[in-house]
């Protein structure tokens, strides 16, 4: 089962052009059973309103997924602003196109909560703040969690740390290696982690300015494609999803594989293939929540608390090892462990709430 599929099987959906910037402005609710939906709002050109919207009912399932994986009172939702391809965004024109999203996000009365995401900023969220208050992930300095990257990339360690100790215990990290590909804003964090624990890296980035941080690192810089076949100990996939299909996961040398990009696998059965060729494959919906993490820190009501945030990030590692177990015991891929973990978790929030007939924990895609 994909949990990045586009299916239907959502609460709502709302698809509204606004009446400021004259774009589509799009917010899916795909879950509501443990909580308010929480997901990023993506601000990109998109060829065609399917495209779009495809976009948001596949990212917003992956948000159930991801919140009750790492147990947390949230649902799952997305929204998207959809630009049209080589439209110059003045900062008149961006402004209105905030505003007409928070009014489709204030339309869903709550439902769902909108946070940043690729094409929008913190600075955005205080934007859409002026018309709903129903944003979260705001400036640190208007109380908020600010950038979720810090956390994601402290998450992505603690999912490393777990991963090489399952697959070398008690090893230490001056002895192992990882291949990092992405040095954006949680690759490089990562790579830093990992650096200061002593761990032997390369890296890779299309941005070639991005070869100074490498060497500040005193990291090898290689290639995309010699980062995934290398003799390392962990593979590290942190730009874009996608890069493990049938093909490339063949290449693959190190031990495990954990990574912050999300939707890694290009299919479900490449989770299958890497298993069967004894490579650990951490999930990645539970190695890179840790920006959600910190932000349901901030919901908490009790004022945003950078520490507890910290260590409810951590706790990705325990999270991790109790999946790792489950599917060494039946002898199933991690990421199909990690699905049945989230299936139990929403079931159980949907018994506790018997009156809604929902069937959003059925795993046959509408
Ligand atoms: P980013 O845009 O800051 O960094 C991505 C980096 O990858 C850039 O430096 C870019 O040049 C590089 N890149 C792009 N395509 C590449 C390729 N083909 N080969 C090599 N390098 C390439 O993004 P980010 O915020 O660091 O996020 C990285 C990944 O983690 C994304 O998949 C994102 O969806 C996922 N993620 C991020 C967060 C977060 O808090 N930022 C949370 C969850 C998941």
């Amino acid at each position: 089962m994909d949990p990045y599929a586009a299916t239907l099987e959502h609460e709502q959906v709302l698809v509204r052009r606004g009446e400021r910037s004259g774009l589509f402005t799009i917010v899916a609710v795909h879950s509501t059973a443990r909580g308010p939906s929480l997901g990023g709002c993506r601000m990109w050109p998109y060829d065609d309103a399917r495209a779009a919207l495809r976009d948001a009912l596949r990212l917003s399932r992956a948000m159930t997924y991801k919140a009750a994986v790492a147990d947390l009172p949230l649902g799952g939702g997305k929204g998207v602003i959809m630009l049209r391809p080589g439209t110059v965004m003045t900062a008149r024109r961006r402004r209105a196109a905030l505003e007409d999203f928070a009014d489709t996000v204030d339309a869903v009365n709550g439902a769902y909560l909108t946070a940043e995401d690729v094409g929008t900023s913190a600075r955005d969220m205080d934007v859409i703040a002026s018309r709903t208050a129903h944003v979260s992930g705001r400036a640190r300095r208007h109380g908020g969690s600010g950038d979720p990257s810090p956390s994601t990339a402290l998450g992505v360690e603690a999912a490393v740390l777990a991963s090489l100790e399952r697959v070398f215990p008690g090893g230490r990290m001056q002895d192992r290696s990882a291949a990092i590909v992405g040095l954006g804003h949680v690759g490089l964090r990562l790579a830093k982690l990992l650096a200061r624990r002593g761990v032997t890296l390369m890296v890779n980035d299309i941005d070639p300015a991005r070869r100074m941080d490498a060497d500040r690192l005193g990291a090898r810089w290689v290639t995309a494609a010699e980062a995934l076949t290398a003799h390392v100990d962990v593979y590290c996939p942190c730009a874009l999803g996608g890069v493990l299909d049938h093909e490339t996961a063949l290449g693959v040398q190190a031990p495990v594989i954990a990574g912050a990009a999300n939707n890694q696998l290009a299919s479900d059965d490449v989770a299958a293939l890497l298993h069967r060729r004894g490579i650990l494959w951490a999930p990645d919906f539970v190695v890179n929540a840790g920006g959600i993490i910190n932000i349901a820190v901030e919901l908490t009501g009790k004022g945003y608390d950078p520490k507890r945030a910290r260590a409810d990030v951590r706790a990705i590692a325990g999270t991790l090892e109790a999946i790792y177990d489950d599917a060494a015991s039946a002898d199933v891929p991690p990421l199909t462990a990690a699905l049945a973990l989230a299936e139990r978790r929403l079931a159980q929030a949907l018994r506790a709430d018997g009156s809604r007939a929902s069937d959003l924990t059925r795993t046959t895609p509408a």
